[in-house]
């Protein structure tokens, strides 16, 4: 119960390196996609052979398209996903070929930041996007695969709201307590309880609520010292039966030592709640 993972990447991108992997003594990771160019059989099935040497199984492949960009809240409406109307269609598209990638290096679920869905049920576009990830949920399903859709952009409310109507099977929650802070989308634990039916992986990541919320990003921290109650949050997991991996998410890339070093201290912090509720 409960292996510890981190987020990593291959090549460019917000999770650490292979070698980190290795150096942490981890054994699981969430795998940031590469792009479209390195997205080839050759290069999963020799990544897959790194992988089986260091004795790392992916849980989930998260989808990264070219363009996205986190900088601040405005900036992740306009280039996160698949709400952008400009790169839907190409992306959308690229969701596929990320799952075919997925199925190469036998991993059976894939993440997907989708982006800010429109609040209001009645926005046509909220119908459009509902149709567009069944769709994608179908195609997914062909492949032995599931959707774990990440927190953050939607208030719980709206994130059942939309998995109540998407009406599949076969899409869950990536649940992330620091994007519910950062994001101003409510308090992590009660969104927690509140998603519980459909969490299938998690995010160990820390945050501190900004000024005002909804509107400038909070701040990510190290996990165990911000706003999230990080005990709580495990002890929360715990209660409501999740078993899966705990996978750390520390996302400063330009500063390689200091992710480093944050990831082995929240290593440390969950072995010792470990200890002390499992
Ligand atoms: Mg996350």
């Amino acid at each position: 119960m409960w292996p510890i993972g981190v987020f990593a990447s291959i090549g460019s991108g917000l999770g650490v390196q292979l070698d980190v992997v290795k150096e942490l003594g981890i054994h699981s990771v969430q795998l940031c996609c590469p792009h479209k160019e390195n997205r080839t059989k050759e290069n999963a099935e020799s990544f897959l052979k790194k992988l089986k040497e260091i004795d790392v199984t992916i849980s989930v492949v998260f989808c990264d398209f070219k363009g996205e960009s986190y900088a601040d809240i405005p900036t992740v409406k306009k280039t996160i996903g698949i709400v952008p109307k400009e790169t839907r269609a190409e992306r959308v598209q690229e969701i596929r070929e990320i799952a075919d990638f997925a199925k190469i290096l036998g991993c059976d679920a894939l993440g997907i930041h989708i982006g800010f869905i429109p609040h209001d049920k009645n926005d046509p576009d909220y119908a459009e996007l509902i149709q567009i990830m069944r769709d994608l949920s179908d195609y997914l399903k062909q492949n032995g695969q599931r959707f774990h859709l990440e927190t953050g952009q939607e208030t719980a409310d709206g994130l059942e709201q939309f998995l109540t109507d998407l009406h599949r099977d076969n899409v869950f929650v990536n649940f992330d307590p620091a994007n519910m802070i950062l994001y101003g989308s409510g308090e992590p634990i009660p969104a927690l309880k509140k998603v519980a039916k459909w969490v299938r992986s998690c995010h160990c990541k820390d945050a501190k609520w900004s000024d005002s919320p909804g509107e400038t990003w909070g701040a990510e921290v190290p996990f165990g010292e911000g706003d999230v109650n990080a005990r709580l949050f495990l002890e929360t997991l715990k209660e409501i039966g999740y078993d899966g991996p705990l996978t750390i998410e520390r996302e400063i890339p330009q500063d390689a030592a200091r992710q480093k070093t944050e990831i082995m201290q929240a290593m440390t912090f969950i072995e010792n709640v470990k200890k002390e509720i499992l």
